[in-house]
């Protein structure tokens, strides 16, 4: 009997219990829920202003790593977009928009300082430091969100941990999930099932192609 129990639960946190799967595949959805599902990531930044110390490409990579909240009812990753654009659409990439203005103390740029298009898509921790400026410096950018999956690149990764340990029976394995927060645990893990089943189809289907 294939059983999937849930143990354990937290909005970031999730442990699950796998009955009768065997071990490629208790893998397969591991490496799945680590960086194998889509979630929100800034992919393209336009520096309009930018007097602070760190260099473009450095407010660009500490954008870019920012955890964004993600709501895959609503969006679909560019390749699957009808849009075929390079700059998206409204179902495909989310605008958010940083304008530090210009002050006459020294404060520290966060990640609650962006604002988004998208009452969803937002930094999970509003608290992340971007930049320091100093009096009279600013910082002004327009950075464009997309979905993605870690495979590709680190900033998508949907999981921190996912590890496999050994359950009380040989047939058990115990499966645990902490996210980066762009997801819950649990959408993770079902969003993880649905992918290893989807991948399984076709590779199934491309097997009987051979045939
Ligand atoms: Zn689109």
């Amino acid at each position: 009997m294939t059983s999937l129990e849930i143990v354990e639960q937290s909005d970031n946190r999730i442990v699950v219990k796998l009955r009768g799967i065997p071990l490629q595949y208790a893998n397969a959805l591991r490496r799945i829920c680590l960086s194998g599902i889509p979630t929100f990531a800034i992919d393209d930044v336009v520096i309009i202003e930018n007097s602070s110390v760190l260099a473009d490409e450095g407010v660009a990579h500490r954008l870019a790593m920012l955890p964004l909240r993600t709501d895959l009812s609503r969006f679909v990753e560019p390749s699957a977009c009808d849009c075929h654009s390079e700059l998206g659409c409204s179902r495909c990439r989310v605008l958010l928009m940083l304008d530090s203005g210009s002050s006459d103390t020294t404060r520290t740029v966060t990640s609650q300082d962006l604002s988004s298009e998208d009452e969803v898509v937002k930094p999970v921790n509003p608290n992340v430091p971007i930049v320091a400026l100093a009096p009279g410096q600013k910082l002004k950018v327009e950075a464009y969100a997309r979905l993605g999956r870690g495979s590709e690149h680190a900033k998508w990764n949907s999981a921190t941990i996912a590890v496999l340990t050994e359950g009380s029976s040989p047939d058990e394995h115990v499966l645990t999930v902490e996210t980066v927060g762009s997801l819950t645990a649990s959408e993770v893990v079902k969003t993880a099932v649905e992918e290893l089943e989807k991948r399984l189809g076709e590779f199934q289907q491309t097997i009987a192609a051979l045939s």
